[in-house]
């Protein structure tokens, strides 16, 4: 196949088999990597690209036709995702290669380039491309070998690990989002480095944006004096939601002290009723509000209300979180993980924990609780200070590593870095 002229749009087709664009935001199969697909989707076919996204459609749809996600955006419902694990997909690449294949040439569509999501869609993807004569990108979103090192959620599968880097040596090119993943990454797969980028995700400046604290805190019926510590994410062992109880017991004397805790699969979820018994254990449960899961629409709320946004987790590749809080104008404290490590190291933005040991935590968040960091005045600073994290950017950072592969030549990571300043964070060099 011939290769697109240097500034031709490119026609991409995306694999995402295991989380969709379009679920219910902060359930547990559905967090960054959904928000991640539908922004990047967005913002390549906002460039004038043509982006189909092959995943699992929303729970009402039902057929086969495409459906319009964004100008020069479809999806194609694969259905066979939902309710599968990931090692089922991985298994059944063949059977849903067939699945594609149908939906392809129904659709009559051509493409230049697959980018794949998350390992179970690697296999598929791999055959796609194979079958179509096309390079394969990759990103896996997260690592076994990350999860494995932080001991981060359970024992990771073996296949898991093995296909990881099975794939991650024969794709084409890899975009991950933080120098940390880079780092693991090559750590099991070497022979990686040239071909992997790092492209930072980003935040929607548009949604996300600094609300007066007073008005957040009244329409969410807070009183004005607390002290108000967020949490949002999905609730899984590596987000550290234990910890962060934890770390909140040893803070039992700031008795103005509140948690809210936002995400979560409903007032059944187990691991809920786990955490709310933690916090009974300690007497503590007064101390804490389980709000739910919230629309990305009104999480500007929660994020204005609070003194600031806690990110406990064992284990991140990236944490859109943190950006999101940060664009309105809040602070965020941290252990050290994904964008939190290479965002909070100066000090500005936040804090960061020297550990993960539950008092680390603690004194990150009382130092910041102490250092009032939250006015009109910082709000603005601190999302000033992320303005190079839009959307925009990363589908930019993307791009640029499509058409280095598109046009033979081979360092991606050098294609990616010539977008930014170093790595597309916006930082500078210095940070790696
Ligand atoms: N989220 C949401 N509503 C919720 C909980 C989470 O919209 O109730 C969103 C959150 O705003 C963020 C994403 O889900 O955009 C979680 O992404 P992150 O990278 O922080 O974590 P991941 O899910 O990738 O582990």
């Amino acid at each position: 196949m011939n290769p697109p002229a240097p500034s031709a749009a490119l026609s991409i087709a995306m694999i995402s088999l295991h989380s969709g664009p379009l679920g219910p935001l902060g359930a547990s199969r559905t967090g960054g990597l959904s928000v991640c697909l539908r922004a990047l989707a967005r913002e390549l076919g906002r460039a004038g690209h043509r982006v189909d996204l092959f995943a699992p459609p929303p729970g009402d749809a039902h057929g086969e036709e495409p459906l319009p996600l964004a100008p020069n955006v479809r999806l194609f419902p694969v259905a066979a995702g939902i309710s599968s694990s990931a090692l089922d997909l991985y298994r059944q690449a063949e059977e849903i290669l067939g699945t594609i294949e149908r939906l392809r040439r129904r659709a009559a569509a051509r493409y230049d380039l697959v980018h794949s999501h998350y390992w179970a869609s690697g296999r598929t993807a791999e055959l796609a491309c194979r079958a179509w004569g096309v390079p394969h990108v990759l990103t896996l979103h997260t690592l076994a070998a990350g999860k494995r090192r932080f001991r981060a959620g359970g024992q990771e599968h073996s296949v898991r690990l093995a296909t990881e880097r099975r794939l991650a040596a024969a794709c084409d090119g890899l975009i991950v989002p933080s120098p940390r993943e880079k780092e693991i990454l090559l750590r099991f797969c070497p022979t990686a480095s040239d071909r992997t980028a790092v492209v930072p995700w980003g935040v929607d400046f548009e949604g996300f944006r600094p609300i007066p604290r007073r008005e957040a805190r009244r329409r969410l019926g807070i009183p004005q004096a607390s002290e108000v510590v967020l949490y949002v994410g999905r609730v899984v062992p590596e987000k550290g939601l234990k910890r962060l109880m934890s770390a909140l017991a040893h803070l039992r004397g700031r008795a103005r002290l509140r948690l809210l805790v936002v995400g979560g699969d409903g007032a059944d979820d187990p691991r809920l009723r786990l955490l709310a018994a933690h916090m009974r254990a300690r007497g503590l449960e007064n101390r804490v509000t389980f709000c739910g899961r919230v629309t990305p629409e009104a999480l500007p709320l929660f994020y204005s209300a609070a003194d600031l946004l806690a990110l406990p987790s064992s284990y991140e590749s990236f944490g859109l979180v943190v950006l999101e809080a940060l664009a309105c104008g809040t602070p965020v404290a941290a252990t050290p993980v994904g964008a939190a490590e290479f965002l909070l190291r100066d000090g500005k933005r936040g804090r960061l924990a020297s550990g993960f040991a539950p008092a680390d935590l603690a004194r990150a968040i009382a130092d910041l609780l102490d250092t009032h960091l939250h006015s009109p005045f910082m709000a603005e600073s601190l999302r000033r200070s992320i303005a190079a994290y839009g959307w925009e950017r990363t589908a930019a950072g993307a791009l640029a590593v499509y058409r280095a592969l598109l046009s033979g030549r081979e360092n991606t990571s050098t294609a990616a870095a010539g977008t930014s300043l170093c790595c597309g964070c916006g930082l500078g060099r210095g940070h790696r």
